[in-house]
């Protein structure tokens, strides 16, 4: 920001001065994109020579952007008194390759020694092309290619809306392979991954072109389709599914017969939701799989038989509320380089009294359709705050551990975040400094300049912030270049991945040493071995979390952990980096 300030007080002379070496490139240019001045380093910047830029937007913009660009000059025309405007364009460099640049456009109009629009740019391609790896890995999934379960719900979505439309009628399949744990468990990993890697190809080859077929979740994939003509075409692909699925799969020897359970949903003329749909399909399938496996089951009920079920868990969890069922276990974080405990990720439970203990995917989807999710946020940091009250004179201010709590985008969009949370600490007793609160990058993003007010507000106060599911969302670097964070959260994929797709490994040092370079830290999620744990430590990331070290524990045994500061003496990378911290090698 404080670049920006300066530039209004930009001078002639200190322009030419400062721009010499830059790797910046500034051009004064008149509204109509006319260039009067430009600096020297757009040579070794874009390799053109200076005289070669008349025109700042059709000399130097690329086709695509030159509106964006006549749009940002016109935008800074109406702002006499200075206040800069930002962009991201494409350009041609001198070899007439596409690059990206960061522009800021500055009203220098009225300063009779520069009498234009000043232009600041910076090459940002590499910073583009990171997104670009990061935005592609939020959208598919690794191991099969196929989209993910993000990208095909943002088709249904459309597909949806477009039905409405048009009126027309689109199916949606959800295929779950039976017995794949079995499968796994007896065969290896290598075999699971490389099964389902083969079912995909052949789930592709039972649709149209135009049809998505998507990895859902872990062994289960989901087929839109578009356009469908009757729900016979629908049942159809269910039938073709089965077919393609008769034949073996051969894996090292070993000759393997999938199956699967097929559970599908028609809607007509976008007559059900996108949420509606899937869980119609889900339901479907479950009917499939009671009915003896390897079979396809439509949905036809008019009712959503799922309703009076949702609506007596959402009261019963009201109820679990109230009576504080709600139970939060608490999950370490331990820094690679000394292997000691830097916080403790609180994690909620439900021990349903008929359903069992719920995980968190079995009622915070729910719970965050209304406004049930503020409620349980509120509580699980009332709990975690306890906690954080009682664990902090366990350890020495340096070696304090901060107690991380997550927060949905529904908690923090409420008006009055910042008091609601220090109301809690105030209860609680909890010191600020020892509380970090995690928000998604989705969450971050979705209204960005709200999002930066709260966050400042909170990290004026001590606390600390982190963004979560680094990698899974809108991979906007730049925006994360505002966001005011102390910890950026790799996700789990990420190291999953890393051991197969060495592009993982190059985009996870890129997004370590960006971060570093913007006074972050890095912290990452799912470490299971001891690989993953030294190799991420390679890469320079700061901390990690994993079931490699401990699953989420309850508050006692997390407090033991803070006492000793490590989980279990048997653990390699703890030792190692202890022997490391201590001057050994
Ligand atoms: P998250 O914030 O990404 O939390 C990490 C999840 O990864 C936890 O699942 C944790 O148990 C799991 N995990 C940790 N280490 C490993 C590992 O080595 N391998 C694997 N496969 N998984 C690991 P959990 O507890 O089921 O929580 C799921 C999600 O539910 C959390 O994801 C978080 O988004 C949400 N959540 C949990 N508690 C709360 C809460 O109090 N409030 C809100 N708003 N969301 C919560
Ligand atoms: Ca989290
Ligand atoms: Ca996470």
């Amino acid at each position: 920001m404080s670049n920006r300030a300066d530039d209004t007080q930009l001078t002639e002379d200190r322009f030419r001065a400062l721009v010499e070496h830059s790797s910046d490139v500034f051009m004064v240019v008149d509204r109509a994109g006319n260039v009067s001045d430009v600096s020297p380093s757009v040579t070794h910047v874009l390799g053109y020579d200076a005289r070669d830029l008349a025109r700042f937007v059709d000399d130097l913009v690329d086709e695509p952007d030159r509106e964006r660009a006549r749009a940002i000059l016109a935008a800074a025309e109406a702002r006499p008194g200075g206040e800069p405007v930002w962009a991201e364009l494409r350009v041609r460099d001198a070899k007439g390759a596409v690059r990206w640049l960061e522009v800021v456009v500055t009203n220098h109009a009225g300063d009779s020694r520069v009498k234009g629009l000043v232009c600041n740019m910076r090459d940002v391609s590499e910073r583009k092309g990171i997104e670009a790896e990061l935005e592609h890995r939020a959208h598919h999934d690794q191991l099969t290619g196929l989209p993910n379960r993000v990208s095909f719900l943002a088709r249904v979505d459309s597909a949806v809306e477009e039905a409405r439309e048009a009126g027309t009628s689109l199916g949606v399949l959800y295929v779950d392979v039976d017995r794949f744990k079995e499968i796994n468990d007896s065969l290896g990993h290598d075999a699971g991954d490389h099964l389902l890697h083969d079912l995909a190809h052949r789930l592709r080859s039972c649709v149209r072109p135009q049809d998505l077929v998507a990895r859902y979740g872990g062994d289960e994939f989901s087929v839109l389709l578009e356009d469908l003509d009757s729900v016979g075409a629908a049942t159809a692909v269910a039938d073709r599914i089965a077919d393609a699925l008769g034949e073996p799969l051969i894996f090292e020897g070993h000759e393997v017969v999938l199956t699967a359970s097929v559970g599908i949903a028609v809607s007509h003329a976008g007559d059900e939701t996108t949420g509606e749909l899937m869980r119609h399909a889900d339901l479907a399938m479950f009917v499939a799989k009671d009915q003896g496996r390897s079979g396809w089951e439509l949905f036809d009920s008019p009712v959503d038989p799922g309703e009076p079920v949702r609506r007596e868990l959402e009261d019963e969890l009201w109820d679990a509320l109230d009576s504080e069922q709600l139970v939060v276990r608490f999950q370490p974080e331990f820094s690679l380089a000394s292997g000691d405990v830097v916080a403790a990720e609180a994690l909620v439970r439900w021990p349903h009294p008929t359903r069992g203990l719920l995980e968190p995917d079995d009622f915070l989807p729910l719970a965050k359709e209304t406004n049930l999710i503020v409620a349980v946020d509120r509580y699980v940091l009332r709990q975690a705050c306890r906690c954080a009250r009682e664990w902090w004179d366990l350890r020495s201010p340096r070696e304090r551990a901060v107690v991380s709590v997550n927060l949905s985008p529904r908690f923090l969009r409420q008006p009055d975040v910042v008091e609601d949370i220090v109301a809690t600490m105030r209860e609680t007793g909890a010191d600020p400094r020892g509380l970090r609160l995690e928000i998604t990058e989705r969450t971050a993003l979705t209204d960005i300049d709200q999002t930066v007010e709260t966050l400042e507000a909170l990290r004026r106060l001590g606390i600390r912030v982190a963004i979560d599911d680094f990698g899974t969302g809108y991979s906007s670097l730049s925006y994360l270049k505002r966001l005011p964070v102390d910890v950026v959260k790799l996700d789990r994929s990420f190291v999953e991945s890393m051991d197969q797709l060495e592009s993982d490994v190059a985009i996870v040092q890129a997004v370590i040493t960006m971060s570093h370079a913007l006074g972050m830290k890095v912290t990452a999620e799912g470490v299971e071995r001891v690989e993953q744990a030294a190799r991420l430590r390679r890469l320079g990331c700061d901390t990690a979390m994993g079931w490699y070290w401990t699953s989420a524990v309850d508050a006692d045994a997390m407090a033991d952990i803070l006492q000793d500061g490590v989980v279990r003496e048997d653990i390699p990378v703890v030792a190692l980096a202890r022997a490391a911290a201590a001057g050994g090698n």
